[in-house]
């Protein structure tokens, strides 16, 4: 599957920070991790800090997958809004699931932090902008809900909105937890520090084959080597999706794009994720080394992911849009790249056991919240693993 376009701004920004050999021969581990993008980084992380033997396998080399073409925000509101995500689980479930993505983001400013890794994470507030008065009304529903659960919300109203970030909106919920990252970089440096603890990593390691049996699993390499283990950990993105018989996600590419250095911005977005409610939305960020970010356009994967003409058409549309949401703004491009990415019928994950596959757990965060469900993949799977309960792991479970 194609998971991006070559451009990946970081991929370009970072360059190849690690290599790893391929697997050339059989070995036996406890735990296969499959996948060296942010999930498998921080999924073997938090199973190695839990003295687990882990081997991690990937058929590209690590962060090639999604993870170096992500914008990385961290934001704990899910692609279903609050206030409908209610209607399908419960308000007070649907409460929690909200609150475990401010946790999750706190938790991973906490384990950045602890092991110093230089991965340009920065603590940002989140605001999403009406982009009609119609959208302004739902906001608002959606605005009260979020306060009534207390999760840091104010509501801004369009002169505010204009005043502070030069945003042209009909008002908009301001959210004091979100976050932003190179989460290429972090996976990287998570994987190098562990590798130093002992974690095996086998790169440019395609598996082909996956036995998962009741009493432990082995899986086979393209050109022939195996693995045996206790149990496999799917972090394998996107891609998952083809092993799994249960209908999990829709899939279709979406658009980024990125200014030049030193762009001239309202100071508050510097510190602020910014999102709207059109449909296709446009979100904007800025990055640490001093550009904008903006990306959107969401389109159907019924097209060719590399002709360039699309991407080049997008991201036109992008830097429109983003004319019209920041009236005079001077966006100068840089590169631009196209992903795919997925969405599942409630905007919520699936993390843990599928029916269809023994002695294994799966970690897919598909959404705009991929990383923020990846690090709450992080105690779900522990504690699976250790056989205890997890409240989030039944609202993430399969066949749900
Ligand atoms: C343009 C764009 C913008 C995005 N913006 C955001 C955002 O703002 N915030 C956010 O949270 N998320 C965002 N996402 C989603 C985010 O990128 C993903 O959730 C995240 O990168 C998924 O990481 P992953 O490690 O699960 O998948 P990947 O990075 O794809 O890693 C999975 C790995 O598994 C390996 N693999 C798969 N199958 C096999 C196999 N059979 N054998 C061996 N290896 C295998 C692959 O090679 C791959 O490296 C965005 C995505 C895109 C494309």
């Amino acid at each position: 599957m194609r998971l991006r376009t070559f451009e990946s701004f970081w991929l370009l920004k970072n360059g190849l920070l690690n290599s790893y050999p391929s697997l050339e021969k059989n070995i036996s581990t406890e735990i296969i991790v499959i996948g060296g993008g942010i999930t498998g980084a921080l999924i073997s992380d938090a199973l190695i800090s839990k003295n687990y033997k882990v081997t991690l396998l990937d058929k590209r080399d690590i962060g090639q997958g999604s993870t170096s073409a992500t914008t990385s925000m961290l934001q704990y509101e899910i692609d279903t809004p609050l206030h409908k995500l209610a209607d399908i689980m419960g308000e007070e479930s649907a409460a929690e699931c909200y609150k475990a993505g401010i946790k999750a983001i706190q938790d991973l400013g906490k384990l950045v932090g602890l092991k110093k890794i230089d991965c340009g994470f920065q603590k940002k507030r989140s605001l999403y902008c009406a982009h009609n008065k119609k959208a302004a009304e739902d906001l608002y529903k959606e605005f009260e809900i979020r306060n009534k659960y207390k999760l840091g919300v104010k509501w801004l109203t369009p002169a505010i909105v204009k005043k502070q970030y030069d945003i042209v909106s009909e008002g908009a919920i301001l959210s004091g937890t979100a976050a932003s990252v190179d989460a290429y970089k972090l996976t990287h440096e998570l994987i190098r520090l562990n590798v130093k603890k002992g974690m095996q990593v086998f790169d440019q390691t395609d598996i082909s084959e996956f036995d998962c049996r009741d009493d432990g699993v082995t899986v086979i390499t393209k050109n022939g080597s195996r693995v045996d283990g206790k149990k496999i950990i799917f972090c394998s993105g996107f891609e998952s999706t083809s092993l799994l018989k249960e209908k999990i996600a829709k899939l279709f590419y979406t658009y980024a794009c990125v200014s030049e250095q030193n762009i001239a911005i309202n100071k508050n977005i510097k510190d602020t994720l910014i999102w709207d409610t059109q449909d296709p939305y446009l979100y904007l960020r800025t990055t640490d080394d001093g550009r904008l970010l903006i990306g959107g356009e969401d389109s159907s994967n019924n097209i060719s992911l590399f002709q360039q003409q699309k991407k080049e058409k997008k991201s036109t549309t992008l830097i429109t849009k983003l004319g019209k949401l920041i009236p005079g703004l001077h966006f100068v491009e840089d590169f631009s790249w196209a992903g795919t990415f997925g969405s599942t019928k409630d905007g919520l994950p699936y993390i843990g056991a599928s029916p269809e596959f023994a002695n294994a757990l799966f970690v897919l965060g598909f959404g705009g919240n991929g990383i923020t469900f990846s690090v709450q993949g992080r105690s779900i799977i522990t504690d699976l693993l250790a056989g205890k309960k997890n409240k989030l792991a039944q609202y993430y479970r399969f066949k749900r």
